[in-house]
């Protein structure tokens, strides 16, 4: 049975409600050089996060995906201490980043280092929680793929092969992920289990379609972030265009940056729940819609 792999144990489907699938609980911007090792202070990242994530749980929210991949400064102990502390599951991710935040080990390691590397973290503990990774995050920058890029990107579709696990991947304009799924493809890996974040940029509404025609996923993840008519104006036209099993909607909101003071600002995981979804119905679309785009489509995306 498919289940979503979560900081408090593995949930069924009949035991999820409203997933958000693309969130951050903390994101260290620096490039994995420059951050300092283990200098997060574990505690004001609980006292910090814990309230905003069980903020999100009162609202309704039953597990919340952290996107921060391996390199960004994900840390799964902390992940798991904020959870516990909220009392919200969380689902994290192994991967790699795009340049600069490739981690120099990367660069050393065979492609087999690389496959096995992600398919440990799926499969075993991470960071002493006994906690396995949820899904695989990549990345690329929009002019092609570099090499080590699509190194990763071979190594994270066969592990993904071998786990059944969701690659999700951040370009930021999309004309990068046709390639992508033809990549991940050629290793075996199944256009249904390629997730396009960010598909807000991809301004052509051609190409968002033909990435929903190879059967990936696509995911709207601004909500919240300043202009929510026309994050709704998308969703609309997507669901129009007939995308309803295909979307997922998100707000990449969080999250506490150990290189600003106190983590910096941050934005809450409460808009979607809180305003979203109401202007959403109130524009006609059904409530088992909105529950196909916030229950049933992220947890498909993500268990396994
Ligand atoms: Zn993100």
């Amino acid at each position: 049975m498919a289940v979503l792999h979560t900081t408090l144990g593995p949930l069924a489907e009949q035991d999820c409600g409203l997933v958000l699938p693309h969130e951050h609980l903390v994101v260290d911007f620096r490039t994995p050089d420059e951050q300092p090792a283990d200098a997060l202070d574990v505690e004001e990242v609980v006292a910090t996060m814990a309230p905003a994530l069980a903020d999100a749980g009162a609202a309704g929210v039953t597990v919340l995906v952290e996107c921060t991949p391996p390199g960004l400064g994900r840390r799964a102990d902390v992940l798991a201490a904020v959870s516990r502390a909220a009392g919200v599951p969380v689902v994290f991710a192994t991967g790699v980043y795009r340049e600069p935040w490739v981690p120099g080990w990367v660069y050393d390691a065979s492609d087999t280092d690389l496959e096995e590397f992600m398919t440990r973290e799926l499969t075993g503990g991470v960071d002493g929680t006994g906690v396995p990774a949820g899904f695989i995050k990549v990345s690329a920058g929009d002019d092609g793929l570099r090499p080590v890029e699509e190194r990763v990107l071979r190594a994270a579709a066969r592990a993904a092969v071998r786990t059944g696990a969701l690659v999700g991947s951040h370009t930021a304009d999309g004309r990068v992920v046709l390639q992508q799924i033809a990549v991940a493809a050629a290793e075996g890996l199944p256009p249904g289990r390629f997730l396009s974040i960010h598909t807000q940029l991809t301004a052509d509404a051609g190409l968002r379609q033909a990435v929903v025609d190879a059967g990936a996923w696509i995911e709207y993840d601004h909500v919240g972030q300043g202009d929510d008519a026309a994050a709704l104006r998308l969703v609309l036209d997507s669901l129009e265009a007939g995308h309803e099993d295909r979307l997922l909607v998100s707000h990449d909101a969080g999250w506490y940056d150990p290189a600003l003071p106190g983590g910096g600002p941050r934005r809450p995981f409460t808009t979607l729940t809180g305003t979203f979804l109401p202007a959403l119905r109130e524009a006609g679309v059904p409530q088992q819609t909105v529950d196909v785009l916030t229950r049933r489509n992220p947890f498909r995306a993500f268990a396994r």
